[in-house]
C-alpha cells in the first residue's frame, strides 16, 4: 500500500502516519525528518536548508523534490510506505506523480487528517516543551501546569514561541495557502479520504484503518 499523509500542524499527523506504517507493515517516509537528520549531520542538504526549517518556512519545491526522489528511488519495487509531510504544494504533489509513473507505481489514497482550528490552536496552545532536552507535555496533564518540570531532566517547561495562539493561526494560514492545492490534486484523482481526527489516538487511527478498508471487520 502506498499513501500520503495530509493534515496540518497540531492534526497528529506525524504520530498517526508512524502508527499506521507500524500496523500495515509499511514504511515511514517523513520529509521533516529526514531534513532534521540531514542537519544534525551537517550535510550539504543539512547546510541548505537549516534556516529554513529552523524558521518553520518551506524548503523549496525543487529541493524536496530532489531529496524524495533519491530516498523513493533507493526502495525496492513491492516497497509499500506512507509519506508523510510530502507533497506541502500543488509542484510537489506533481512532482510526486512523476517520480512514482517511472516507478510504475501508484498511490492508494492521500489521506487528510480533519480538525477544527480551534481545536489545534488549543491543542498547540496546551503543548508544554522542555528547553533542554525538547521532551513534550500536554498542560492539562501536569500537576502544576504553569511552573512545570521536564520529568526526564528536571528543566522548566516553556511554550514555544510559534505555539502562542497567534502564531498558530499564521502557521495554520501559510499551511492552507499550500495545502488546499494539494488536496484539490488528489480530490480530482478520487484518492482523497478525509478522516475526522479529533479524538484519542486510538479512535483516530481506527477510524484510518476503517477509511483505508483495513478495519478490524474487513477480513482483507
Ligand atoms: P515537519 O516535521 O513535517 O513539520 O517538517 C519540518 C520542516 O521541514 C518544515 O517546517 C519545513 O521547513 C521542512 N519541510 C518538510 N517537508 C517539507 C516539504 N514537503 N516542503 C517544504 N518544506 C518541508
Amino acid at each position: 500500500m502506498r499513501l500520503v499523509f495530509l493534515g496540518p500542524p497540531g492534526s497528529g499527523k506525524g504520530t498517526q502516519a508512524q502508527l499506521l506504517a507500524a500496523a500495515l507493515g509499511l514504511r515511514h517516509v517523513a520529509t521533516g525528518d529526514m531534513f532534521r537528520q540531514a542537519i544534525q549531520e551537517k550535510s550539504a542538504v543539512g547546510k541548505k536548508v537549516a534556516r529554513l526549517v529552523n524558521n518553520g518556512e518551506l524548503v523549496p519545491d525543487a529541493l524536496v523534490g530532489e531529496v524524495v526522489r533519491d530516498h523513493l528511488d533507493g526502495l525496492p519495487n513491492d516497497a509499500g510506505f506512507v509519506l508523510d509531510g510530502f507533497p506541502r504544494t500543488a509542484t510537489q504533489a506533481e512532482m510526486l506523480q512523476e517520480i512514482l509513473d517511472r516507478r510504475g507505481w501508484s498511490l492508494d489514497a492521500a489521506v487528510a487528517l480533519k480538525v477544527p482550528e480551534e481545536v489545534i490552536v488549543a491543542r498547540l496552545g496546551g503543548r508544554r516543551v522542555c528547553g533542554h532536552c525538547g521532551a513534550t507535555y500536554q498542560a492539562d496533564q501536569l500537576p502544576d501546569p504553569d511552573n512545570g518540570k521536564c520529568e526526564r531532566c528536571g528543566e522548566p517547561l516553556v511554550t514555544r514561541e510559534d505555539d502562542r495562539p497567534e502564531a498558530v493561526r499564521r502557521r495554520l494560514e501559510l499551511y492552507w495557502s499550500t495545502a488546499r492545492g494539494v488536496e484539490e490534486f488528489y480530490a480530482a484523482q478520487g484518492l482523497l479520504r478525509e478522516v475526522a481526527a479529533e479524538g484519542t489516538v486510538e479512535e483516530v487511527q481506527k477510524a484510518l484503518l476503517a477509511a483505508l478498508g483495513r478495519g478490524g471487520n474487513d477480513p482483507h
